[in-house]
């Protein structure tokens, strides 16, 4: 029976499945030592964003054949390493996105209905109702770059609110342009057109910094940003520039060049309104994670 370690704290029911394949051990909290030691009978490795499987843990494992991420990426794994050995790799980069999709909505009406401001004012005892005159999203135009599960979400749900539907990507979905009535343009027009402008590219040099100063200055100036993708593809010293020129009239952000943004001037400005990376911090896209990993799994030990 194939031996599975579970080093980091994965939804119930993804150890269900896993329970199915195989023999799991469950053991949060190792230190690197500690792994090291244990992880020599192991053929499967599942571990979340805690346990940092490097070169040394993968040339300790001599039995391992699987290593799996309960998330998006496999930014704590040596990839390097794994490869070398022949290691098969997991993800599940799918899991979390209705749980980005629902955030960008959420935060593009904590923008319009001003909801972070109006729920702080009412704890500060104070009663705004005349300051807090809001706008709704109808009618609006909102511009999509890169097309892909995260941004496909966003559009579906942005048109149930009678959104007007802009999309950039090097890749163009038909099914759902003809879903959406979006239209593909350039970059360039999307960020002129754009009353929201929402960013789900991953970070690849061609994307890093890909809003800059320049395409920053060509939004309107009631515009506003919003990252959910990744913090390196906005050039976040342009922003917070163009965001006090009041140049844009604001930004929503859940990532960030550097995470947490300690000091950052970002954290300073009026017209941002800021989430800690919690994009996928859903219990169903965790779930989602657990499960869609375990099967993945599944599949892999029965080629
Ligand atoms: P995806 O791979 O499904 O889609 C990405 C899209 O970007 C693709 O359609 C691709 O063609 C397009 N693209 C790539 N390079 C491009 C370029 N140079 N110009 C234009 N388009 C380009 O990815 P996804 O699952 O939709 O994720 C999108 C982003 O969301 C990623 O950056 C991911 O890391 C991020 N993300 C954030 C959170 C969070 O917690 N905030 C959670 C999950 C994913």
């Amino acid at each position: 029976m194939v031996k599975i370690l579970v080093t980091d704290s994965i939804h119930g029911e993804g150890i269900k499945i896993l329970e199915r394949i195989g023999e799991v051990d469950v053991k949060t909290g190792l230190n690197p030592k500690q792994l090291l030691a244990e992880i020599k009978g192991y053929e499967v490795l599942v571990v979340r964003s805690a346990t940092k499987v490097t070169k040394e843990i993968i040339d300790a494992g001599g039995k391992l054949k699987i290593i799996a991420r309960a998330g998006v990426g496999l930014d704590n794994i040596d990839v390097q390493a794994a490869g070398s050995r022949g290691i098969e790799l997991i993800n599940a980069p799918e899991a979390p996105t209705i749980a980005v999709a629902e955030l960008v909505i959420g935060l593009m009406l904590s923008w319009t209905r001003q909801l972070p401001r109006a729920d702080a004012s009412m704890k500060q005892g104070k009663w705004e109702k005349t300051k807090l005159m809001g706008s709704e999203l109808r009618g609006k135009t909102l511009g999509i770059i890169g097309t892909g599960r995260i941004g496909r979400a966003v559009g579906y749900r942005a048109k149930v609110f009678l959104m007007n539907l802009l999309a950039f990507d090097v890749t163009k979905s038909a099914e759902f342009a003809e879903r959406t009535g979006v239209r593909y343009v350039d970059l360039d027009e999307l960020l002129r057109e754009s009353d929201f402008v929402t960013i789900h590219v991953p970070v690849t040099p061609r994307t890093r910094h890909m809003i800059g100063k320049r395409e920053l200055e060509l939004m309107k100036p009631t515009a506003v940003l919003v990252n959910t993708s990744r913090g390196e593809v906005v050039d976040e010293i342009a922003l917070v520039d163009v965001l006090k020129r009041g140049k844009i009239a604001g930004a929503c952000l859940d990532v960030y060049e550097r995470e947490p943004p300690k000091d950052s001037p970002m954290l300073k400005l009026p017209n941002v309104i800021l989430t800690p990376h919690i994009g996928a911090s859903t219990v169903e896209a965790q779930r989602e994670a657990a499960v869609l990993v375990a099967e993945k799994i599944k599949v892999t030990i029965g080629k």
